[in-house]
């Protein structure tokens, strides 16, 4: 796989004097370009670029383009994250001149036809999610966790009451505690049962008048739709709390259940996630938050508006209670074109077939891997389940044999599941098939992970074998990233 196109920068692939671009003779008189520009703008030596032909541009950059993993090169079964294959249509559509050369500064008459989708975005997520009042401007899920709890914030202030701590279960994202702390408020952790459920009793005896928001990922992180959910909400409610829905998951659930009919006050959606919006790597996602309409004039302003009498839309900059911009413009809006897009193609059932063939395939790969890795919290399962390497360590005296095997996958062409995450699960492999995966697909990932169970010791120890980059060290590499291949680096 490694040729010198695809390991070498392209400023040592220059050879002065090569071009990729064959310019027409010029038709106009010429003139000196200190004629034109100030001299004290001008450099005194030209910039250094790389002189390569077209060939080689191309060449370069797809060949880097194949040096990771993606959706579009393998399959790819990180739980949580919901990569799941992105029609190609929906980039062609957000990339429609008459989206993408729009200026953010323009008047609201001159961009009707993006407001008109941006409200109908807003009205069909306040739908899918039971909870009307909607905010697209959130960058990320993270994003809108943060929105929503200042919302919360706001909310409480205006009511006179100062309420200091948010709840949320042990099995939560790293989001969650991370957001209520930005914030400002202080974090409760509460206890799940062993069946992966939230603690009541332990919940009971955390609720009282500081109680501002319990936030719950429902279905949660270990794949389980907490049953007891509005018994959850009612006592939160009755305590005076808000329930937050953290909705990474709502890939389970689209068309089937709402959070707003099973309690929630507030939620984000993850539309690089549920609507297949293009993601990893860091971006760009979106995090848009519903609430009740009780919480509507604290959310960021301006929000997409439709006057009825004048049938046009506008941007509301919205109430004195509104907690102001979170983003920039409009938000991410090139997400959310491909989201909308995504609700549009599959329409009401579609979007509930989605969820249907996202927790039967969960189940499918569920039934095969459970007969040779333990997966701890039952035989059934919704869009994700997490497995257990915990009896490899047993078995084999290998000291993290979640990250072993997950290394090893590499080296057969899977990207591997999310490992170590929730916490509560030891030795914890989270495995998301998506809908759009085959049989097929699936069978050759079980069949895999059941093959690499089987090898010496030493081979998963030392993999990944066939990859550009073996095991960096993942925190120098996040914070001291060396970007340039060398056969040291190896
Ligand atoms: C992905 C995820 C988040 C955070 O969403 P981002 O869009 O990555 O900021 C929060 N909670 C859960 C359960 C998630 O899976």
């Amino acid at each position: 796989m490694r040729n010198n196109h695809s390991t070498q920068l392209i400023f040592e692939l220059s050879t002065t004097g090569r071009t990729g671009v064959q310019l027409p003779a010029c038709d106009v008189p010429q003139q000196e370009i200190e004629q034109l520009i100030p001299a004290a703008l001008l450099q005194s030596e030209a910039p250094d670029l790389p002189e390569v032909t077209e060939p080689e541009v191309v060449r370069h950059f797809t060949n880097l383009s194949t040096l990771n993993m993606s959706v579009d090169t393998h399959y790819y079964p990180l739980g949580s994250c919901t990569m799941k294959y992105n029609p190609k249509r929906n980039e062609r559509i957000a990339a429609w001149d008459g989206f993408a050369q729009l200026h953010p500064y323009q008047s609201d008459e001159s961009v009707q036809g993006m407001l008109q989708l941006l409200w109908k975005l807003q009205q069909m997520l306040g739908e899918i999610s039971g909870l009307p009042a909607v905010s697209l401007q959130p960058a990320a899920g993270a994003h809108g966790e943060l929105a929503a709890l200042m919302v919360a914030a706001a909310y409480f202030h205006q009511q006179g009451e100062t309420r200091s701590k948010v709840l949320a279960p042990d099995s939560a994202h790293g989001t969650n505690p991370a957001s209520a702390r930005m914030a400002g408020f202080d974090f409760v952790t509460i206890r799940s049962q062993a069946d992966g459920r939230v603690d009541l009793e332990h919940l009971k005896e955390n609720l009282g008048d500081d109680t501002a928001v319990f936030m719950i990922t429902n279905p949660s992180t270990l794949g389980l739709f907490d049953d007891q959910v509005q018994l959850i909400a009612d006592l939160v409610h009755e305590a005076g709390g808000l329930i937050y829905l953290d909705g990474a998951n709502m890939n389970a659930i689209l068309g089937i259940s709402r959070p707003g009919d099973f309690g929630a006050d507030m939620m984000h959606f993850n539309p690089h996630k549920t609507f297949s919006g293009p993601h990893g790597g860091g971006g760009p996602g979106a995090g848009p938050i519903c609430m009740t309409e009780t919480l509507r004039p604290f959310l960021p302003n301006p929000t997409v508006t439709f006057c009825d009498e004048t049938q046009t839309y506008y941007l509301d900059h919205g109430t004195q209670e509104s907690i102001g911009r979170v983003r920039s413009f409009f938000g991410n809006v090139g997400v959310l074109i491909r989201a909308y897009c995504y609700i549009r193609t599959h329409g009401p059932e579609g979007l509930r077939r989605v969820s249907e063939t996202a927790v039967l395939n969960a189940n499918y790969l569920l039934s095969q891997v459970k007969g040779f890795l333990g997966v701890p919290h039952g035989d059934r399962c919704m869009h994700e389940f997490v497995a257990s390497a915990v009896s490899v360590k047993e078995s084999t005296g290998l000291k993290q044999p979640a990250m072993q095997i997950a290394k090893r996958l590499l080296d057969y062409g899977f990207h591997p599941p999310t490992v170590y995450f929730p916490l509560t699960v030891p030795e914890g492999m989270m495995m998301e098939p998506t809908e759009t995966e085959s049989k097929q697909t699936l069978d050759a990932f079980a069949e895999t992970l059941q093959t690499i169970l089987q090898e010496p010791i030493e081979t998963l120890n030392n993999a990944p074998h066939s990859t550009h980059i073996r095991r960096p060290d993942e925190v120098m590499a996040a914070r001291q990233p060396i970007v340039k291949w060398t056969e040291t680096a190896d």
